[in-house]
This record gives C-alpha cells, sequence and structure tokens, in this order.
C-alpha cells in the first residue's frame, strides 16, 4: 500500500513510524514533513489545505491511502474533495469537522441527543454576554466559537475576568473565530482524553491518554499546545470508557449520521470526569499531538490496519490488540515557548539515542541546516517510551531526554505526575 501522511508534527511522524512498522506499508510520503520525518520516509512540498492540489499528486504518486494529520486541512474540506475522487482517506469531511471547528454546533448536538456536558448560552454580542454573567457568576468558561488554536478558552475564576474576556474576544482579538460565544459552566472533576475510530456507523475505541497543557511543572503558568502525555489515562476506567461511547460518543455520531453528514476519523473526544461519571468538554476531529505518539507507540503496527479498516468502512469486523503496556511522552521545547523563542538552535546527541518498539524519538519543529539538525518551531521533540508499568515508560522517556544535547532546549520534569502519585 502507498500512503501520504499530511502534516509535519511529531504526531505525523509517529503515524508515519507506526505506518511503517507494518509491511503492508510499501511507500510512505509525508508533505511537508519534518527532519526526523525525513530519515524514515520522503518528504514532499504541497499546499495541504489545496484539495485539488492533494488529489493531483495522490494521482501522480499512485497512493492508495491519505492520512490527514491536522485539522486545518479537514475544515479546509479535503477530505471530501479526495472522497469524490475516488481516493481512500482517513478524515472527515468538513462538515463533520464542524464539531472542532464550531463549539456553538457541538453544544446544540449534545442538547439534541442528550448528551452529557456543561450547561451552555450562546451569544453574538457583547451586551447580552455581559448580562449572562453577572446573572451566573464565576466561576465560569468563556469561549470563542471558532477555531483559535488553543487561545479562544477562558477559565475565568472570577466575573471580571470573564468580563474582560468577553470584551477581548467581541473587540476582536481572535477575528472571525470570536464573532459568536459560548459560555459554559464551570466544570469540576479530572480531565481525560478518549481516542475512538469511526468509520459512520461503528465507534472503535483505541485508546485513552491525559495529556500536560501547562509549561510549567505542576501545571503551572501559560496554556501550550501540550509539553507531555501519557496512556492509558487510570481516571478511564472500563465503566467509565463504557459509558463515554454509549451516553456522549455514540449518539453524537448516530445524529452526525442522520443530519447527512457522517462521521469518518480518529475522533477526539475531551471528558470531565466526577464520580464515574463522563460529561463532554470538547471534540476534535483529529489526533492530539502529543496524544497520538502514545497511542502509536503502543498499537504499533497494528495502527495501519485500524486506520485503513476505518477508511474503507470495515471497522465493524476490526479488534484492537491490546497489550498490558503504558506509554509516556515528554515534550522538549525551545526555550520562551509558548512566547517568542528563537529558531536554528543546533541539537545534538540524536544519531546516538536508542530507537527501537520501546523507545522513539519523534520530531515536532525541527529542519535540517546541512548536516546538523535544528530548532525550527516551538515544540521541537516527543521523546517517547513504553513499558510493562508507566513508571518503566517515564524512566525510558527520560533516558531520551537526558541524552539529548540542546542547550536551548526545555522540558517538563514531572509529566505523568498524577498517575504515579
Ligand atoms: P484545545 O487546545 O484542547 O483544543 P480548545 O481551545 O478546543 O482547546 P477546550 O478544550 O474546549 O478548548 O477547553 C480548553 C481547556 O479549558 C479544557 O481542556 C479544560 O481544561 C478547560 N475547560 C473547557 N471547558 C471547561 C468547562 N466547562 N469547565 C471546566 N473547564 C473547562
Amino acid at each position: 500500500m502507498n500512503i501520504l501522511i499530511l502534516g509535519g508534527g511529531g504526531r505525523e511522524h509517529a503515524l508515519a513510524w507506526a505506518a511503517l512498522q507494518n509491511p503492508k506499508c510499501d511507500k510512505l510520503i509525508v508533505a511537508p514533513g519534518n527532519a526526523g520525518i525525513a530519515e524514515i520516509a520522503t518528504c514532499a512540498r504541497l499546499d495541504i489545505e489545496d484539495g485539488g492540489a492533494v488529489a493531483e499528486f495522490v494521482g501522480e504518486n499512485n497512493i492508495d491511502l491519505v492520512i490527514i494529520g491536522p485539522e486545518a486541512p479537514l475544515a479546509a474540506g479535503v477530505g471530501e474533495r479526495l472522497r469524490e475522487a475516488g481516493l481512500l482517506v482517513f478524515g472527515p469531511s468538513a462538515a463533520a469537522a464542524e464539531l472542532e471547528a464550531s463549539k456553538a454546533f457541538t453544544k446544540e448536538i449534545c442538547a439534541a441527543v442528550g448528551a452529557p456536558t456543561a450547561a451552555y448560552a450562546r451569544f453574538d454580542n457583547a451586551g447580552a454576554a455581559r448580562a449572562h454573567i453577572r446573572a451566573h457568576g464565576a466561576p465560569i468558561v468563556v469561549k470563542a466559537d471558532g477555531l483559535a488554536a488553543g487561545k479562544g478558552v477562558v477559565v475565568a475564576e472570577t466575573k471580571a475576568q470573564a468580563l474582560a474576556a468577553i470584551d477581548d474576544m467581541f473587540g476582536g482579538s481572535l477575528g472571525s473565530a470570536g464573532a459568536e460565544v459560548v459560555i459554559e459552566e464551570f466544570m469540576t472533576g479530572e480531565e481525560a482524553s478518549f481516542f475512538v475510530l469511526v468509520d459512520g456507523e461503528t465507534c472503535l475505541p483505541i485508546g485513552t491518554a491525559q495529556d500536560h497543557k501547562r509549561i510549567g511543572e505542576g501545571d503551572t503558568g501559560p496554556n501550550t499546545g501540550g509539553m507531555g502525555a501519557y496512556s492509558p489515562a487510570p481516571v478511564m476506567t472500563p465503566e467509565v470508557e463504557a459509558r463515554a461511547l454509549r451516553e456522549i460518543v455514540e449518539p453524537t455520531m448516530a445524529e452526525m449520521a442522520r443530519r447527512g453528514t457522517p462521521y469518518s476519523g480518529v475522533l477526539y473526544v475531551g471528558l470531565m470526569i466526577e464520580n464515574g461519571a463522563p460529561r463532554l468538554v470538547e471534540y476534535n476531529v483529529r489526533f492530539g499531538d502529543p496524544e497520538c505518539q502514545v497511542l502509536m507507540m503502543r498499537l504499533g503496527a497494528q495502527a495501519l490496519d485500524l486506520i485503513h479498516a476505518c477508511a474503507e468502512g470495515r471497522l465493524a469486523e476490526a479488534r484492537v490488540h491490546w497489550a498490558e503496556d503504558h506509554a509516556m511522552t515528554v515534550v522538549m521545547a525551545a526555550k520562551g515557548y509558548p512566547g517568542a523563542y528563537v529558531k536554528g538552535s543546533a541539537i545534538g546527541g540524536l544519531g546516538d539515542l536508542p530507537e527501537d518498539s520501546w523507545q522513539v524519538t519523534f520530531h515536532a519543529g525541527t529542519a535540517r541546516d546541512g548536516d546538523r539538525v535544528v530548532a525550527a518551531g516551538g515544540r521541537v521533540l516527543n521523546c517517547t517510551a513504553r513499558g510493562t508499568t508507566l513508571t518503566e515508560a517515564r524512566d525510558r522517556a527520560y533516558a531520551l531526554v537526558d541524552a539529548v544535547d540542546w542547550p536551548e532546549g526545555m522540558f517538563r520534569r514531572d509529566i505523568g505526575w498524577r498517575a504515579l502519585g
């Protein structure tokens, strides 16, 4: 099978690595890829948000399956453009990607099917939103409706913070993403991410994870794209998982199909769990980054079979072969991230890192500069490991971190603290 993966982060490096573990993968191209991906696959220049250009590339390169990593090409409709051309695609249509692109849309679907989530109200003007906040008080959560790269959510501890968020969003700080605002009840509990493959009808769980959004140890400081993750998430017991599937995921997917916009691809289900009861925080329409890295590490070669079955609508006959294992990934970022950071610093030691089915260093923002690998983004490396216990996975992941020679980099030493106690 010839495969094209769209994207160039740690998530796509992990997808590429897993695909290559499977003997069914004959040829692998990643667009645009990064320095780490270039060592295991062919990297191509391609406008991945241009469905026509991607379809043409697929034809020219005899690609059998396209795996779409990030949300931007999905929201841009690359999924349906490829499907219309009769190509095999892993990733939802733009209409189904509304589950991530519009928070108001997701809330409305949850209300229609009775899926448990925070109570909410939506507003298209600041006056009514302010009145709602004054009436409900804090803590309260203010969200821009549209895609805002993780910057569109304010968990306000005081009314003043919530009112300031309203002024910001309606003042245009997030552009059109903030033209409409959703205000939610503040939920308490423990968060976890639940990943489900969906082929329009069948929902197949493929793992759980917990990530670490904040930059600082002890979950302090500003939010990031994610500084580390581990799988499985202990809070996602089999009972909680079954409830999340029955009460949230399956009804949502049935409603999407009923509306004529069936969902196909991986659904990332962000949950808040309190006393064994899951409530929906958000849906994303793609793998999380860095959660994908720990899922791929655990699934290995079978990930490609599952993704292929999903794209072909054969999930009803697919099975996940679970191992009793744990995985952890530690993100190494450029100093200064998530604020301003310097690009171009050299990263040493990469050639000597051990790599096997227990330890892999996935690249995120890296590039090649002559014979050096240099930092080319905020989040740069994902040191990822598997073990029979989470402690073993952690020790292996940090052994990789410690072997990387990159004085301009930083990382959190406490990934997994909640689960490790
Ligand atoms: P992401 O970067 O995770 O995609 P996002 O911008 O799509 O984020 P959400 O996931 O909806 O936004 O919210 C971000 C975070 O804010 C959540 O992970 C959660 O910690 C917190 N949060 C969101 N909604 C609520 C809520 N109703 N109650 C409590 N916390 C919430």
